[in-house]
């Protein structure tokens, strides 16, 4: 007789059986059992990034400036090795600097700016849901060069992208609120389909699901490295251009590390040829050392597994949501296809804020709240093992059940 699959025997027999399990051990470990679902807000401290990160600073202290010499080179190899082992992009195609948000300001800025747009003036094309910032590159831009935005409502959908000729659309691959993984694939082919250029977002994807960029035919991505990729706070993001677009586009950002010959000073600005024609300023050497240390790891579990373990743990979630908390009143707000997801999985209630702090203060488990009324679980598949999300699951629903919730404020404060 098979195992309830509901029981925490069957979420052991699970772990058990996982071949990414001994990865939980290469990242420095919880204060005494809390469980922390937000990986996909800001992902774990590699034990090798502590250590690398002391010997980055050791190498400033004994090189100083001679180690430019190294440091230089640092963004465009840091992004040959994300684009080979997670991007599915080839080499030269990715670049890791400045913030995401910086990127896709770059990115959209540069296709605007290309020689064989259209003479009609294309419009700005991303989805109300998208993350904030997204729509803020989008939004700001579109005010600042007086061109249209178009927002549109629900997952975007290959068959009603709304987009024509010359048009800029922004998507994300994995939607921050939801979970959703968008049909990558579809939607790039129905972009090109229409004329527009399509920009995609990697940020809740990459490191958890695969993104296979040269295959699908993506021409242009941005995304950040510090949640699936565990690159620490505020570790530099990277963008993506294909090769046969890049001598078309250029930066609207004018940068001394975008120039050719970087050290010929007295020359005008001329891009260099190659993908370093995007970045902008200085490079956060510090940050780049902790950058290679997260794709490693994530490399030596490899993709095919970490999203397989993905699949898994939230398929779990799907199943005790189901058992335990929709009687309780939440709701799904992820698709229930696990091809149609990433690695996060949304709960619905119209008591979200406080059940999140509840949960973080009360029972040990930390995920995070998403206006107006989400619960958001995070499973990074590198730690997160089933009994965990077995027992955040237990936790919120005994918490729930018992109304342990309601002593909480219910107005969300400045960070969620
Ligand atoms: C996390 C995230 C970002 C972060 O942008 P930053 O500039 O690094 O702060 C951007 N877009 C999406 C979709 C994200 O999930």
């Amino acid at each position: 007789v098979a195992a309830d699959p509901l029981t925490r025997a069957a979420a052991e027999a699970d772990d058990a059986a996982d071949p990414l399990a001994a990865f939980r051990d290469r990242f420095v470990s919880d204060a005494a059992g809390v469980i922390y679902l937000d990986g996909n807000s800001l992902g774990r401290l590699p034990v090798a990034t502590r250590e690398r990160l002391g010997a980055a600073a050791a190498e400033w202290g004994e090189r100083l400036v001679g180690g430019w010499h190294d440091w230089i080179d640092a963004p465009v190899r840091t992004g040959d090795l994300l684009a080979e082992q997670v991007l599915g992009a080839g080499p030269g195609e990715v670049v890791v600097c400045d913030s995401t948000t910086v990127n896709l300001f770059k990115l959209v800025g540069a296709v605007l700016d290309a020689p064989d747009t259209p003479r009609h003036p294309p419009a700005l094309v991303t989805d109300r849901g998208n993350f904030p910032t997204d729509r803020y590159v989008v939004e700001g831009i579109a005010a600042q060069r007086g061109l249209e935005l178009r927002l549109f409502d629900g997952e975007p959908d290959a068959a009603t992208l709304p987009c024509g000729a010359g048009d800029v659309v922004v998507l994300s691959h994995v939607g921050y609120r939801t979970g959703a993984l968008a049909d990558l694939p579809a939607l790039q082919a129905a972009a090109r389909e229409r004329g527009a250029t399509l920009i995609w977002d990697l940020s809740h994807s990459a490191g958890a699901v695969p993104v296979e960029l040269r295959a699908s035919g993506a021409e242009l991505a941005v995304g950040c490295t510090y949640k699936y990729l565990n690159a620490g706070p505020g570790a530099p993001a990277y963008l993506y251009v294909a090769s046969a677009l890049q001598a078309e586009l250029r930066s609207p950002i004018w940068g001394w590390f975008g120039q050719r010959e970087l050290f010929a000073m007295e020359r005008d600005y001329d891009p260099d040829p190659s993908i370093r024609r995007f970045l902008a300023g200085t490079p956060p050497i510090l940050g780049l050392a902790a950058v290679e240390e997260g794709i490693r790891i994530t490399a030596d579990a490899g993709i095919a597994a970490l999203h397989a373990k993905a699949v898994a743990v939230t398929e779990r979630i799907v199943a005790l949501h189901d058992a335990w908390l929709a009687p309780l009143g939440f709701e799904l707000a992820t698709p229930r296809d696990p091809a149609r997801r990433g690695s996060h999985v949304a709960l619905r209630h119209p008591r979200a804020w406080q059940i999140t702090r509840a949960l973080v203060e009360r029972a040990g488990v930390v995920p995070d709240f998403r206006g107006p009324d989400a619960v958001r679980l995070g499973v990074a598949p590198l730690y997160i093992r089933h009994v965990d999300v077995w027992d955040a699951l237990d936790r919120l629903r005994d918490l729930v059940a018992r109304r342990g919730h309601e002593e909480f404020d219910p107005s969300p404060g400045r960070v969620t």
